[in-house]
């Protein structure tokens, strides 16, 4: 399975790393080597002095599909549910300067924490969904799904076109403004509108 990514999907937290506003999605992936699930710790790693926290909706691909329209991208997931994007934020800024790709500062073991799943059908719209981040009990993110610049629906077709989506695969949608450094004995505990789906220690 491949884990797809969605950069700069809320213009705040674009704002807040002063990045432009996209004019169409930005992509990167992550290896199935950097999930970390059933609320297993995160060990903060010795190449970074600055990993950040990037709160985000998931969804999980139900059955193989390319060049899948805007218009039947529903049929194509069935579950959503939560996720952290780690990021090495200190190497990222130097990938970035040097015009580099992010694979270093985002797909690295352990990036990327998933918490448990829901059916789509729990929600009445997709595009207003609550969801947000503790840490150490303490709300550092909220976001609301009607705020991403593409679509869960978007965001599968564009993908689609370049990138065959298979069953399993898993696409973070992005991050609201407030991301921020975590530190060890942070506990971090993500929400998706008052259910706590997942939880992860820094150790
Ligand atoms: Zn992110």
């Amino acid at each position: 399975m491949k884990i797809i990514a969605i950069g700069r999907n809320y213009a705040e937290h674009a704002m807040e790393l002063n990045n432009p506003i996209p004019d169409e999605p930005v992509i990167f992936m992550k290896p199935d080597s950097a999930i970390i699930l059933k609320d297993q710790p995160f060990y903060y790693p010795d190449f970074s002095k600055d990993i950040h926290y990037e709160v985000e909706i998931v969804v999980k691909i139900s059955q193989m599909g390319k060049n899948i329209s805007k218009q039947f991208a529903y049929k194509y997931y069935e579950e959503i549910g939560i996720g952290i994007d780690f990021t090495a934020r200190d190497i990222q800024q130097k990938c970035k300067t040097k015009g580099l790709p992010w694979e270093l500062a985002k797909a690295f073991d352990g990036s990327a924490p998933l918490g448990r799943f829901m059916n789509k059908n729990n929600f009445d719209n997709l595009r207003n969904i609550n969801f947000h981040l503790d840490i150490n009990g303490k709300t550092v993110q909220n976001g609301n799904t009607s705020m991403m610049l593409y679509s869960i629906d978007d965001v599968i077709s564009f993908t689609s076109s370049r990138f065959t989506l298979k069953k399993g695969d898993i696409i973070f949608t992005g991050t609201p403004v407030g991301v921020g450094p975590v530190k060890i004995g942070d506990v971090l505990t993500a929400f998706v509108e008052d259910k706590q789906l997942l939880k992860v220690e820094i150790k």
